[in-house]
């Protein structure tokens, strides 16, 4: 049976969409109050008493370039407690195979571009967010410790910016993405002149919707054992997932504006921070192992303004 952790959130629940079309059998699935994750005995207990044979390790705490640069010991903490008290449980528990979902910000800040896998530990992180980064990168040499310890099929992969239906529409600790859609499609309702956007407009930033995501997890799990381990390495093992080309933040604005039908003014808002200058991954490995993204941001971001409007009153 297939595990996914974090089913509640962006990506967590996009995977139990995934796995539901793909004619898996019903994903286990616990929410915080069955399940806290960041409590060793009860995630080994929930192991040991639970038939797992996968697990998708979509559980973690995220956030924004703010909620970042103001909490970052929760972000370093919660998620290494959750990702290790996982990892340790499931090696445990005998599960085949697990995939642990980290983020690109672990990469140096000032990466070659595209950025390949073997970039990463080869320069200073980016300070917005270096503890969630550490959270993740421990996570990656996790899995290959326990691969090359005891043998285990634990994978990794790195998703760019994702966004989509589930997305966090609070502007203290969400995400670009939605952060503007709501911004954008909240002036164009009330008719006002004007709507800030944080830091220049210069960042660069590379989107990729959560069902794309999904489906990346989703056939990276089906790749045998054997073809998986020969087409990565021992210490390098994890697997980027974007679509292959990024947008600036300017630009990005203009798009939201076009979609929420917003006219006024567009101001940015040098106090805020820029974060990395620019995050476009190099997707060559997991086009080699037979992936590409196939939706368009602007079809996404449409499908993702129909969404919030639907659900505007849980989101806002
Ligand atoms: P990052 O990719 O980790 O830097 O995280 P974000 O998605 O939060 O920010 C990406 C870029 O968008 C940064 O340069 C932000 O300054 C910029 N940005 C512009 N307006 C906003 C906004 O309203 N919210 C957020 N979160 N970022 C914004």
């Amino acid at each position: 049976m297939d595990f996914v952790a974090g089913h509640n959130g962006m990506v967590g629940s996009a995977l139990v969409r995934h796995l539901r079309a793909a004619g898996n059998s019903e994903p286990i699935t616990q929410t915080r109050r069955e399940l806290d994750l960041t409590r060793q005995a009860e995630v080994e207990a929930f192991f040991a008493d639970t038939k797992i044979s996968t697990v998708y390790l979509a559980a973690a705490r995220v956030g924004g370039i703010k909620a970042n640069s103001e909490s970052p010991a929760d972000f370093i903490r919660e998620n290494l407690q959750i990702q290790t008290n996982i990892i340790e449980a499931a090696h445990r528990a005998g599960v085949e195979r697990l995939l642990f979902l980290g983020s690109s910000c672990i990469y140096p800040r000032l990466a070659d571009q595209p950025i390949a896998e073997e970039a990463l530990m080869t320069g200073p992180l980016e300070p917005t967010n270096d503890a969630y980064a550490v959270a993740k990168i421990a996570g990656i040499k996790m899995c290959e410790a326990y691969r090359r310890q005891h043998g285990s099929d634990f994978r990794s992969v790195m998703p760019t910016n994702l966004y989509g239906p589930g997305d966090n529409f609070d502007l203290e600790t969400s995400h670009v993405l939605p952060a503007l859609l709501r911004k954008f499609h909240e002036a164009a309702v009330q008719g006002e002149p004007l709507v800030q956007v944080w830091g220049s407009g210069k960042p660069r930033r590379e989107f990729l919707h959560v069902d794309d995501m999904a489906s990346a997890c989703g056939h990276l799990m089906t790749i045998p054992e054997g073809v998986y381990w020969s087409a990565v390495s021992d210490h390098c093992s994890h697997v980027n997932v974007g679509c292959g080309s990024d947008i600036s933040i300017a630009a990005l604005a203009e798009l939201m504006a076009a979609t929420c039908g917003f006219s006024g003014r567009i101001e940015y808002d040098p106090s805020m921070p820029d974060g990395t200058p620019r995050k476009l991954l190099d997707v060559s490995r997991m086009s080699a192992l037979g992936w590409n993204a196939s939706i368009t941001l602007e079809e996404g971001v449409r499908q993702t303004f129909d969404w919030m409007r639907k659900h505007w009153d849980e989101v806002s």
